[in-house]
């Protein structure tokens, strides 16, 4: 379940290693989070950078080369049969003798007034695909870890300005994202600050913003057509709620072969609980759900779990 790169690497393995397997895939496209970014620098074997689309396309074209077959499904319960785990979407429903959990993670919202109302007019979390319509606009991002940073880098190929927004004194990006932000011109760091309102109106969408500095609670507003947000994720777990053994934010705890609680499910990519959220950490543990998915089936020991 899940068609990123933790979800497709899974697909490739099990695929090739000639598994009766099906990858299930909410959206009608496959290639999850990374496809939303334009700019991959830290994938091993691109010695230039990548772009998301590009190399989530290139991850599907293998898995096709393998004979994986695709069907668009959200699933929603699953639940666990003799025979195996009945696996329901909205129109379809699916019998597996083994599921591999790779449905990664939701931007988080900032629930702040005027946010609903200006979804979509002004207030995104995809850089990619709504910076190029902010074209030397003043545009704002909120957050300060790596997504936020690097969108903001991103987003200066289009805004006049772009005001990075976070609520503490430092970033929490990588050091070299830091850098590239720090030294371009065009960001415009406001720490200590968060987002109170989103200000606008039918017409014209999102205007500006409403902020407040957390440490001198001063008051103010920032006039800019566009928002990115960045402000971290929410697990898409709620499948497996109750059925598998989940941490306090909801992702999926599996042992070192990614194998669950439950004999018979896996989980791999940013779903499961772990530090690095990643492509290349993605990948590997597809990989290595196929192959302890493979294991269970043929009797191997990734049954028992965590
Ligand atoms: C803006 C941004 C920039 C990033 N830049 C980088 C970078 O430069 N380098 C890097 O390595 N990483 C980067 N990342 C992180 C990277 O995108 C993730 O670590 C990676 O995509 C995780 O892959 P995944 O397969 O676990 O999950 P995802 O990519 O989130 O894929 C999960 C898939 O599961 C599907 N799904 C969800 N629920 C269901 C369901 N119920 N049924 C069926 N399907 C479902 C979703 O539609 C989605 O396609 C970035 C992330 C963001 C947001």
């Amino acid at each position: 379940m899940g068609g990123g790169p933790a979800g497709l690497t899974a697909g490739i393995y099990a695929a090739r290693g000639r598994l009766d397997v099906i990858l299930l895939e909410a959206k009608p496209l496959t290639g999850g989070q990374i496809a939303t970014t334009d700019i991959v620098e830290n994938y091993p074997g691109f010695p230039e950078p990548v772009s998301g689309a590009e190399l989530m396309d290139r991850m599907r074209k293998q898995a096709e080369r393998f004979g994986l077959p695709f069907a668009t499904a959200d699933i929603t319960k699953i639940t666990p049969r003799d025979d195996g785990f009945l696996l329901e979407g909205a129109r379809t429903s699916y019998l597996a003798r083994a599921v591999i959990v790779a449905t990664g993670t939701e931007p988080r919202r900032l629930g702040v007034p005027g946010e609903k109302e200006f979804w979509g007019m002004g207030v995104t979390t995809c850089a990619t695909c709504d910076g190029p319509l902010y074209r030397d606009k003043p545009v704002a991002v909120v957050g300060g870890g790596d997504s936020a940073v690097k969108e903001a880098v991103y987003l200066t190929n289009f805004a006049s300005v772009v005001y990075l927004l976070h609520r503490r004194d430092r970033l929490r990006a990588e050091t070299v994202i830091q850098e590239q932000a720090l030294a371009n011109d065009k960001i415009d760091v406001r720490w200590d600050t968060v987002v109170t309102a989103m200000l606008g109106d039918a017409e014209s969408g999102l205007t500006g913003l409403a902020l407040q500095n957390v440490k001198t609670e001063e008051a103010s507003e920032l006039a800019v057509d566009c928002v990115f947000l960045y402000v971290g994720v929410l697990a898409n777990t709620d499948m497996v709620e109750g059925l598998v053994a989940l941490d306090d934010a909801g992702l999926i705890i599996t042992d070192n072969d990614m194998a669950t609680n439950v004999p018979g499910i896996f989980a791999a990519g940013d779903c499961r609980s772990k530090t690095l959220k990643q492509v290349a950490t993605a990948v590997g543990e597809g990989a290595a759900a196929a192959f302890s998915a493979q294991e269970y089936l043929t009797g191997g020991p990734y049954g028992a779990g965590c």
